[in-house]
């Protein structure tokens, strides 16, 4: 039903990975509320460490625009700033993991969101309930991004994203070069529907209620790393390529 979106992106990253021939990193799991810099930071693992992101959000609003039976059911819901149910996005995310380009590691943006979620994560990383696809190191690095609120505001407000290649923009922080026109591609830059006023105080609702117990399980756990994420882009992916470097070796 919903294995049809994002197949370019997968068998772009799958040919590229063919030919990639370092250690297997693993499962990353990158936490945070919304606009915390989640997909930019995602991006920039995928293009350093050649594996895939692996974001619920991107994936869902494919499945709204392809009109998909899960992309009806979500619709609704996100574009009320709530969260999709546990049982759909566990499933769609059980799907994504199996795909090939999933063996060395993803980068996990925008899930797990809530604390059965989670519990479903380590289920299934311990039981390996899939086939071939066994990760060397069974749990998730997890880093959460911390972003003071007004900030996240200015950041959610002005983001701006292609919906060709999926670039990120920001017309405060990282403006395009021509205004509103993707520099990759040329494509007119969009506003997500739910980057409104009236529907980014639920989100951040959800998170506080129902993503920080997530991120409370990681700590309890000794598996939690937290990040300034106020910082410039650029510093903090350099905190992140030092943990995962760290990891890695
Ligand atoms: P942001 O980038 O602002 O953190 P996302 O793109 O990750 O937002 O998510 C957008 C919307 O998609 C959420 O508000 C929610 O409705 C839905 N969603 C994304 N991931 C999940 C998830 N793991 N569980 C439930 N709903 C989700
Ligand atoms: P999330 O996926 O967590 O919702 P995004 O990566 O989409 O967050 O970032 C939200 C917006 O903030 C985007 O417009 C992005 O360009 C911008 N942004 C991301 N990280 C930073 C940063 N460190 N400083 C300033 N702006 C940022």
């Amino acid at each position: 039903m919903w294995e049809a979106a994002g197949n370019t992106v997968r068998e772009a990253l799958a040919n590229s990975m063919a030919q990639e021939t370092s250690r297997d990193l693993g499962p990353v799991v990158l936490l945070g509320p919304p606009g915390a810099g989640k997909g930019t930071q995602s991006k920039r693992i995928m293009e350093k460490y050649l594996i895939p992101q692996v974001s619920t959000g991107d994936i869902l609003r494919q499945n709204v625009d392809q009109g998909t039976e899960l992309g009806h059911i979500a619709k609704a819901v996100m574009a009320r700033g709530e969260l999709v149910s546990d049982d759909l996005v566990c499933e769609m995310v059980r799907l994504r993991l199996k795909e090939p380009d999933c063996k060395r590691g993803y980068v996990l943006d925008g899930f797990p969101r809530t604390a059965a979620q989670a519990g479903w994560l380590d289920a299934l990383l311990d039981d390996r309930l899939f086939d071939n696809s066994r990760p060397t190191r069974a749990w998730p690095i997890v880093i959460r991004l911390d972003v003071d609120y007004n900030q996240l505001l200015l950041r959610i407000t002005g983001r701006r994203s292609c919906p060709t290649c999926g670039r990120i923009y920001n017309v405060r922080f990282q403006p395009a070069s021509v205004d509103c026109v993707c520099d990759i591609d040329g494509t007119r830059l969009i506003t997500r529907n739910d980057d409104r006023l009236e529907v980014i105080q639920p989100r951040i609702t959800a998170y506080q209620e129902q993503t920080r117990p997530v991120a409370d399980y990681y700590q309890r756990t000794g598996r939690l790393i937290s990040l300034n994420g106020d910082q410039p882009m650029d510093v903090v992916t350099e905190h992140i390529f030092r943990i995962l470097d760290d990891h890695h070796a």
